[in-house]
């Protein structure tokens, strides 16, 4: 089975093609359908599974074929390090090459001036750490009014990292009307309360 078969449009399996990547993962075959019908999606995928491509672009597709674009953040990614949030925003990058879409990401540890640059200008898709997101939320840097997607992804190392408390109040501020993808690589007791709580009539994804 070939991309082209998941009713991808051309600038995405333009991109993809640049890539390399020749046959979607089974991670990326499952999700990709349910995400562009418009489903919740509760993921059990480790990193290496191609899972940051699955989430990226149903997601893109589905927003570059938004006419009216709006002033706003549509789509958060809330990630637990530095490291992963950095690899999603390059995948970001690549995935929407061929798209006006604008995305950044923000992460602490490290001056926020080039951040709040980033946003100023304007950003449809936002890659985050949890603690710096409710940094520049409260400093009235971002403002998730627009947003039409959330994604939480290894939200098991977000409890296992401490964050879960962060993760929570990020969740609090989000619009109740969302598409919501929930990844965790396990599915501990407070993970699976987490997921009950966040996703209306989900699909599951197994890899
Ligand atoms: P991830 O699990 O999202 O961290 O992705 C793991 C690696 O697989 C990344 O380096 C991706 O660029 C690569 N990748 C993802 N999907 C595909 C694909 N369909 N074909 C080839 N490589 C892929």
């Amino acid at each position: 089975m070939a991309f082209k078969n998941l009713n991808l449009i051309e600038p995405i399996l333009k991109a993809l093609a640049l890539e390399g990547y020749h046959t979607p993962t089974p991670i990326q075959k499952q999700a990709i359908p349910l995400v562009l019908s418009g489903k919740d999606l509760l993921g059990c995928a480790q990193t290496g599974t191609g899972k940051t491509a699955a989430f990226s672009i149903p997601m893109i597709q589905l927003l570059h074929e938004q006419k009216k674009h709006r002033f706003g953040i549509k789509a958060l990614i809330l990630t637990p390090t530095r490291e992963l949030a950095i690899q999603i925003d390059e995948s970001l990058a690549a995935y929407s090459r061929f798209t006006s879409l604008r995305h950044t990401v923000i992460f602490g540890g490290v001056s926020q001036n080039q951040q709040t640059i980033a946003l100023k200008k304007g950003v449809d898709i936002l890659v985050a750490t949890p603690g710096r997101l409710l940094d520049l939320i409260n400093q009235r840097f971002i403002d998730l009014k627009q947003l039409q997607f959330f994604v939480l992804d290894e939200a098991d190392r977000m409890l296992d990292m401490g964050f879960i408390h962060d993760v929570k109040k990020v969740i609090s501020l989000l619009p109740s009307k969302r598409q919501t993808l929930f990844f965790s690589a396990t599915m501990p007791p407070e993970i699976q309360k987490l997921a009950d709580t966040l996703l209306t009539n989900p699909s599951k994804v197994e890899v």
